[in-house]
């Protein structure tokens, strides 16, 4: 994707989200806000061609980082809350808007692995040693305990924060006394089987 199809985007998507009078539009603006707060809070100001799109992601889940087309796409049916199985629309726009901001962190260590410190094996562009010694650093700045077993970075830090951190805004995350307590997505559904996916390894989820 080149600079101007990238501006073209952005722009479209903010005319779309003003045409249809959505909260899309407010979002994506705070998305670009935070996009470029993180990059200096967490990632010593590094310089990036990656562009944010409220778009759906080609991996099937909410967020991803295509290290191809230098995006990250957000989903806007999460956004939203229409996708009716993590965000609850109801919620203040307070924790809607932390349970995005935290999909963009998440997302947002994948280019850092990517772009700054250039891991180049395929294992470590998903949820590798590289991944998660960024999470754990991040954590750290964070405030945010990483307990004892914790494995499960392809969630992170969306699993690891205090239960009432998204003021009901979460369907899918809580934590309560420091133990993981994520539902069980259902079975068939496409959380599951993405899951099922990096199980076996072949998932290409980032
Ligand atoms: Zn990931």
């Amino acid at each position: 994707m080149t600079q101007y199809q990238r501006t073209a985007a952005i722009f479209r998507t903010v005319f779309v989200s003003v045409k249809n009078r959505s909260m899309l539009g407010l979002f994506f603006i705070c998305l670009l806000w935070k996009f470029k707060v993180y990059k200096s809070k967490f990632f010593g100001g590094m310089h990036t061609q990656t562009t944010i799109l409220i778009a759906k992601p080609k991996t099937g889940d909410y967020a991803e980082y295509d290290s191809n087309a230098r995006l990250i796409r957000i989903d806007r049916e999460v956004i939203t809350g229409e996708d009716g199985k993590t965000i609850n629309p109801e919620a203040p726009i307070k924790g809607r808007m932390r349970f995005i901001f935290d999909a963009l962190l998440h997302e947002m260590i994948h280019m850092y692995c990517v772009e700054a410190l250039e891991v180049e094996k395929e294992i470590e562009l998903y949820h590798g040693l590289t991944f998660q010694d960024e999470c754990n650093r991040i954590a750290g700045i964070l405030g945010l305990e990483i307990y004892e077993g914790y494995d499960e970075y392809e969630w992170f830090p969306l699993n690891i924060r205090p239960e009432s951190f998204y003021m009901g805004a979460s369907l899918e995350f809580s934590d309560k006394e420091n133990k993981l307590v994520r539902q069980k997505p259902p079975p068939g559904s496409m959380i599951a089987r993405l899951i099922k996916g990096t199980e076996k390894g072949d998932d290409d989820k980032i």
